[in-house]
């Protein structure tokens, strides 16, 4: 392997001790509240981890774990119930929901200034707008992190990302751009996709397709980010070909180890700065 590993696993974990010694300097702890809707089971692997990981460090996490028949109205009206209630900084509704709810209007109801999962319109508009301020989904600003550890300078690079979803694909590309990368938004219909990944200085998989990049897509020196969780029988994979890849790349993260605990670490990190705006203010 030539490739350096990211280490998403230590990044994060030095994030959290951070957060952790700064909440401790507050008389109040911050809150979060994680709304579950419904018995998705990798779902409630993921609260889990994400309850633990507020645990440890100081953040009081408050669980709601609806049942699946819950309406519209009733997830509406808990949003508003804890949009105010002054313990509760951060609100999280886990994702996906079930079918008879309607995503889109729930995130709307969560207060921005509590959308800690940077899913709120306002939130992701003020990415785009380059608002100060903003919460950024936690997956892409965990992604930025990493970038920022291999010590280079971004500006001017080509960045390709592979998938354009609302959670990561779509605000990983502002904010790249937002650092003067080059963009390439790719997706399912995308023609040629191998030769768009061959020009990425920044490769970035997020399409859920077990390491379906492989050596091929990867430009000699690249940056290969593997957002994946892909769940086989041969145990947890990424989107991206690790073995193949890390022959060619410069940098590379792993699966497990790499963006996901720092989608966690930064779900922490936007609840701490909830948590200090609403207590200046
Ligand atoms: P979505 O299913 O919402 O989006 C997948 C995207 O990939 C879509 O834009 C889709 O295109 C595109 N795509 C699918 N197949 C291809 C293809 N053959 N070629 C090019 N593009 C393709 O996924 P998410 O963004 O939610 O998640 C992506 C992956 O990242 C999953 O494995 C997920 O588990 C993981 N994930 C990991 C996180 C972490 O913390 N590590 C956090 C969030 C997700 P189109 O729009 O045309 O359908």
């Amino acid at each position: 392997m030539t490739a350096q590993l990211l280490n998403g696993k230590q990044l994060a974990a030095d994030i959290r001790s951070r957060l952790k010694e700064k909440i401790a300097g507050f008389a109040a702890a911050p809150g979060l509240a994680v709304i579950l809707v419904g018995n998705d089971p990798a779902s409630e692997i993921y609260i889990r981890a994400k309850q633990k990981a507020c645990a440890e460090i100081g953040i009081r996490a408050e669980a709601f774990h609806l049942p699946e028949n819950t309406s519209q109205a009733e997830l509406t009206h808990l949003i508003n119930r804890l949009n105010n209630t002054p313990e509760i900084n951060g609100i999280l509704v886990q994702l996906p929901l079930p079918r008879h709810l309607n995503e889109k209007e729930i995130l709307l109801a969560v207060a921005p200034e509590k959308d800690v999962d940077g899913f709120h319109p306002y939130n992701a508009g003020s990415i785009i707008q380059k608002r100060a301020g903003a919460f950024a989904p936690c997956t892409p600003k965990g992604i930025l992190r990493l970038l920022d550890t291999t010590g280079k300078d971004l500006n001017g690079l080509n960045a390709v990302i592979v998938g354009r979803s609302q959670i990561v694909g779509m605000p990983a590309a502002h904010l790249l751009l937002n650092r003067n990368c080059t963009v390439t938004i790719t997706h399912s219909h995308t023609q040629n996709l191998q030769k768009i990944c061959q020009t990425a200085d920044i490769l970035i998989a997020a399409l859920g397709k077990s390491e379906f990049i492989t050596g091929e897509y990867v430009k000699p020196g690249a940056i290969v980010i593997d957002v994946g969780i892909n769940r086989t029988e041969n145990g947890l994979k990424g989107d991206v070909n690790f073995a193949e890849a890390a022959e060619i790349a410069s940098y590379i993260t792993p699966v497990p180890g790499g963006v996901g605990p720092m989608t966690i670490a930064m779900l922490l990190e936007n609840t701490c700065e909830a948590f200090f705006k609403q207590h200046r203010s």
